[in-house]
């Protein structure tokens, strides 16, 4: 998706933006400890088309911020990747010797910049938005985060600046390879993950030619079997202060998992699941992405027995509560222990994340579990619904349709945990997200 970062000084409105822009869609995730706190990435839908946010506020602490070059300094991943600026002013403080110096900052990066005049609450400020035009950038809009007034027009202009043609021919692309991502907080291990599994004997290894605009990406084969690292210079780039390397581990995840089937979580096992692991693993759960979770420095945990691997495992569980499903493999990138697995993994996860289950298999399989007992389920609102049917709408990832009929749409969260159960008791679905959506007749 095209990325757009929104940029100003402190306290102009940015994460009000932030959260217009994205609608505030609610995280499918909910309210997990370190997912959707801090959060500074989302995405956006206007007019059919997608692209992804994000907040430099949430990079950029406010005390620090005083200094326009601090602000450019820290956001720097976010503004380098980024295809597109919102820069936040705030039309009642006016033009402040900060907003000369960051214009001037933003006018150096090339990139085309949207001025967002916020706070533009009344008629009157309006006039006060035009003071922003002398930058000389693409268009002002006098907009008010708030109340979510003039938030259309800039959404059209930014559309229509964006490159979506990048999107379609990624998708264009896709041919049997399996697309895999490696993802994690920096320093876990990522790239000398990376380097192993590229120096495994039985692996061949092919550089990509020039894929998707700055994004090198590396084949590998083994035993005849194709797989795309997605964006290896994306692995090694490191960033400078940890900050840095945080935000940009965080964008790095998100770029690649957008156009990965498989996603390697990797996590260091000297430190445990942290925070900014399960951040980062809700943003893997969100892009519907296979997950294979890799506990990476396996040989410098000391004095190991098989108990430590579960009680490890319990730690991640307890953390990651939303991916029961995905397997957890100790490894190390050190030694070699079980990276070449990793590709055996993402093998079978890729199968099943293409897996149809047969119709007559699914008709009888509603007929023996869901018919006799919970055809009539309660729903979200209360009442009661009736589940007619359940058919298999597609695959990568499998999503299922569930049909509903009498009282008000809304699936209960139990019921759709019930029946996901239920179909990984009989079809695995190995280390696959399922997705179950509600069609509903009344
Ligand atoms: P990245 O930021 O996630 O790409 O992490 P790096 O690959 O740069 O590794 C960070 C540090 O962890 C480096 O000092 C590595 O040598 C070390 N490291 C990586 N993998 C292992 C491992 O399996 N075992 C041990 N003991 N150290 C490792």
């Amino acid at each position: 998706l095209p990325l757009v970062a929104i940029i100003g000084r402190p306290n102009v409105g940015k994460s009000t933006l932030f959260n217009r822009l994205i609608g505030q869609r609610r995280a499918i995730v909910g309210d997990e400890p370190g997912i959707t706190r801090d959060r500074i990435y989302g995405e956006a839908e206007w007019a059919g088309r997608r692209f992804a946010v994000v907040d430099t506020g949430g990079i950029v602490p406010d005390d620090d911020a005083v200094i326009p070059a601090n602000i450019f300094k820290q956001a720097d991943v976010a503004i380098n990747e980024a295809d597109a600026l919102v820069w936040v002013v705030d039309v009642r403080a006016g033009v402040t010797p900060l907003d000369e110096e960051l214009a001037r900052l933003l006018r150096a990066t090339g990139k085309p910049v949207f001025v967002a005049a916020n706070k533009a609450d009344a008629q009157r400020v309006d006039a006060e938005a035009l003071e922003f035009t002398r930058f000389g950038f693409e268009q002002v809009f006098p907009v008010s985060a708030e109340q979510g007034l003039g938030t259309g027009e800039l959404l059209d202009a930014l559309i229509a600046r964006l490159d979506f043609a990048v999107v379609a021919e990624e998708e264009g692309d896709r041919g049997r390879e399996i697309r895999l991502a490696i993802i994690g907080r920096p320093n876990v291990g990522k790239s000398s993950l990376l380097n192993r599994l590229l120096g495994e004997e039985r692996v061949i290894v092919s550089p990509v030619p020039g894929t998707t605009r700055d994004a090198v990406d590396t084949l590998l084969e083994r035993d005849g079997q194709r797989f795309r690292l997605i964006d290896t210079a994306g692995i090694r780039r490191k960033g400078k202060t940890e900050e840095m390397a945080e935000t940009l581990a965080v964008i790095m995840a998100r770029k690649s998992l957008e156009r990965a089937d498989v996603a390697v979580l990797v996590i260091d096992a000297t430190e445990g699941p942290v925070a900014l692991d399960a951040n980062i693993a809700g943003y893997a759960y969100e892009s519907g992405c296979s997950i294979i979770i890799a506990v990476n420095k396996w040989d410098a945990v000391p004095n190991k027995t098989e108990r430590t691997a579960a009680e490890f495992e319990r730690a991640v569980r307890e953390r990651l509560k939303f991916l029961d499903w995905a397997p957890v493999v100790t490894v190390s990138a050190l030694t070699g222990q079980r990276v070449e697995r990793l590709l055996a993994l993402a093998e079978r996860a890729w199968q099943a994340r293409h897996f149809r289950i047969p119709t007559s298999q699914l008709n009888e399989f509603f007929e023996r579990n869901i018919a006799p007992f919970g055809a009539d389920v309660r729903g979200r609102g209360g009442g009661r619904l009736r589940v007619q049917y359940v058919t298999q709408a597609s695959v990568n990832p499998p999503t299922f349709v569930v049909f509903t009929a009498g009282g008000r749409p809304g699936l209960h969260f139990s019921y759709e945990r019930y029946l996901e159960n239920r179909i990984r008791e009989e079809w695995e679905f190995f280390a696959t997200p399922i997705r179950i959506v509600e069609r509903h007749r009344s």
